[in-house]
């Protein structure tokens, strides 16, 4: 099994270019936010716990979303590897990934990193607060505190992942969705 991760700041689009990465190397794209909200929308007990620090910009704890990846990796049986979006987002997470996968016998194989500026970031979700209509979307306060979160607690992981090698950079912008996406699909295929 192929394990990858997709990183990025919120709105770099990775879920935006998850798809397409997934459908070529036969992947199962498993987005953390989109289970979490899963969760939300269904009302469960762990989805009502998530709800408010969600809609804050704040991060989930830990177990909460590790329990979900290796659930995910027990259950979902038919591909030939894993497609990480969202996670992990702490070093905690990355290092309980590591652990999870040892455990299994496997490995990460690549860290693909999608980068845009700050300032892109306000732009991307506005435009998507637009069409979607999240919570944390909605308000310049949310999405600051997320891009906070963003630089205090995930973007450490660049350095963690640097130091093995593990990790591959590409630009999320300029240009069109096609042009990015054509960007990150060549990346990718030079690490297959
Ligand atoms: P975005 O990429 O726009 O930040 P996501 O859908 O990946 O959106 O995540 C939405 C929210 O879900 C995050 O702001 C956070 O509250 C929660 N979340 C998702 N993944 C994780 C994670 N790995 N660890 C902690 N919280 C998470």
């Amino acid at each position: 099994m192929k394990y990858y991760i997709l990183f990025g700041p919120p709105g770099a689009g990775k879920g935006t270019h998850a798809g397409a990465i997934a459908e070529k190397y036969n992947l199962k794209h498993i987005s953390t936010g989109d289970l979490l909200r899963a969760e939300i929308k269904a009302g469960t007990e762990l989805g009502l716990k998530a709800k408010s620090l969600i809609d804050a910009g704040c991060l989930v704890p830990d177990e909460v979303v590790e329990g979900m990846i290796e659930n995910a990796f027990n259950t979902i049986k038919g591909v030939d590897g894993f497609l990480l979006d969202g996670f992990p987002r702490t070093i905690a997470q990355a290092e309980s990934l590591d652990k999870i996968l040892a455990a299994r016998g496997e490995s990460l194989k690549a860290v693909i990193s999608i980068m845009i500026p700050d300032e892109l970031v306000y732009e991307r979700i506005k435009h998507r607060a637009s069409i979607e209509g999240r919570a944390d979307d909605a308000s310049d306060e949310i999405i600051a505190n997320r891009i906070r979160t963003y630089h205090s607690q995930t973007e450490p992981l660049i350095d963690f992942y640097k130091k093995d090698g593990r990790y591959h950079e590409v630009a999320g912008y300029p240009g069109t969705l096609e042009e990015n996406q054509s960007r990150v699909l060549k990346m990718v295929e030079s690490l297959a």
